[in-house]
């Protein structure tokens, strides 16, 4: 198996928030094979000086959609699905280049992208997925304007979201994700921006219906995702044994002591009502949901600033779409003035593993650990800027052992 050597890395232990230097990184085959203090004989290894630069986990984004090539769901759902998966490759090839070597889909992605990262057919981050999210009439997986009737519910159409009504529709379809390989279940918990009919402070889903996506998931090993943004919706959701909050724009108190108390996880996502402000309309946005984007844009701060201040465990998560896809790195400097830079660098990687209860495989730089890497100059623990600006920063991004791109030249 080949050997590569780093040498002398500054390693960013994430756990501890320290950068310990004169590291020498050893990775043999897809995995760490050891990381030294002390300089490692072996013959034949391929030796690449760093010269004291930052080498770190390979960075973890918890909320993304990969086929989301337009902020228009009713016209994603329109599309031919070969001209999506045409465009998720593009899309996850920007997310690697980016220094992302997982990402978790809570929306579209699926097990044919999965297995095409996998083969090395496209270029990508390792996906993560759980297929369509559930939704209910009329809910924010729902993308038919007032006046259309039918809903296009053939699996392969290339939407986000699938409609299911009543317990049996929820666990049928349920049953389907997990059929087709879903690391998780996404539910839809209250009013979205970007469907066209319902409002955020509406919940969906009844507690018979969340409850029976819970057990679904629960007796397969998974567990369930909810979009959320209204105290109410977190924490009927939390409640009910939900396991991961996306986005909890609005979430109070109250809301977040809930989330910490059941050990659950939220997920901020606040690069992607930063975008949709300032160009998401460019971005396919239909014109008349963008004042949707103000009830939750500035309360997104404080939430997270709440939810820090209540130890609750965070990830990164940025749900971009489209041409905005470009500021998955602007999340750290969103988050910068309420959450420290080591606890940023923790949310990208080991908590991100956590979350995708991947923590003994990815999130780390240790022996045993996947090979997914990047080297960067700066210290991200001491300037955050050095994660926001990783475009500028980023030397080299390991995926898996193989070096999928290089700039160290
Ligand atoms: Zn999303």
């Amino acid at each position: 198996m080949p050997v590569t050597i780093f040498e002398n890395a500054a390693v960013v232990d994430v756990e501890a928030g320290e950068l310990l230097a004169d590291r020498q990184v050893v990775v043999e085959g897809s995995l760490i094979r050891e990381v030294a203090d002390r300089p490692v004989s072996a013959s034949q290894a391929h030796r690449v000086d760093l010269k004291g630069r930052t080498l770190m986990p390979g960075l973890i984004d918890s909320h993304v959609h990969v086929t989301a090539f337009s902020a228009n769901f009713t016209e994603l759902q329109r599309s031919s699905p070969f001209y999506v998966a045409a465009a998720a490759a593009r899309i996850m090839g920007g997310m690697l280049d980016r220094g992302f070597t997982t990402v978790r889909d809570v929306g579209g992605g699926e097990f044919g992208l999965a297995r095409a990262v996998e083969q090395g057919l496209i270029r990508g981050p390792r996906l993560i997925y759980g297929g369509k999210a559930l939704s209910p009439t009329g809910g924010h997986g729902d993308v038919r304007l007032a006046g259309v009737d039918r809903h296009d519910d053939a699996y392969n159409q290339p939407g986000l979201g699938r409609i299911a009504d009543g317990v049996p529709e929820v666990r049928r379809h349920a049953r389907e994700e997990i059929r087709r390989g879903a690391h998780h279940l996404k539910i839809m918990g209250n009013g979205g921006i970007s469907s066209p009919t319902d409002r955020i402070s509406s919940d969906q889903f009844s507690e018979e219906e969340i409850s029976a996506v819970v057990e679904e998931a629960e007796m397969a090993n998974l567990y369930v995702v909810v979009h959320a943004y209204t105290p109410r919706a977190i924490k009927r959701s939390v409640r009910l044994g939900v396991r991961s909050v996306e986005h909890g724009n609005l979430a109070d108190a109250e809301a977040v002591a809930l989330i910490k108390e059941r050990d659950a996880f939220l997920v901020p996502t606040l690069a992607t009502y930063r975008a949709l402000k300032d160009e998401g309309v460019e971005a396919g946005l239909p014109v008349e949901l963008a004042a949707k984007i103000d009830d939750v844009l500035d309360a997104g701060v404080r939430a997270v600033e709440l939810a820090q201040r209540a130890g609750v465990r965070m990830a990164y998560g940025t749900d971009l779409l489209g041409a905005m896809h470009r500021r998955q790195l602007s999340e750290f400097a969103l988050r910068a003035d309420v959450v420290p830079a080591a606890d940023l660098v923790r949310a990208a990687t080991v908590n991100g593993a956590r979350l995708l209860r991947l923590d003994r495989e990815i999130g780390q730089v240790k022996a045993g650990y996947r090979a997914d890497l990047i080297v960067l100059d700066g210290n991200p623990l001491q300037d955050i800027g050095v994660l926001a600006g990783l475009e500028k920063n980023l030397r080299v991004v390991m995926s898996r052992g193989d070096v999928v791109s290089d700039r160290l030249a």
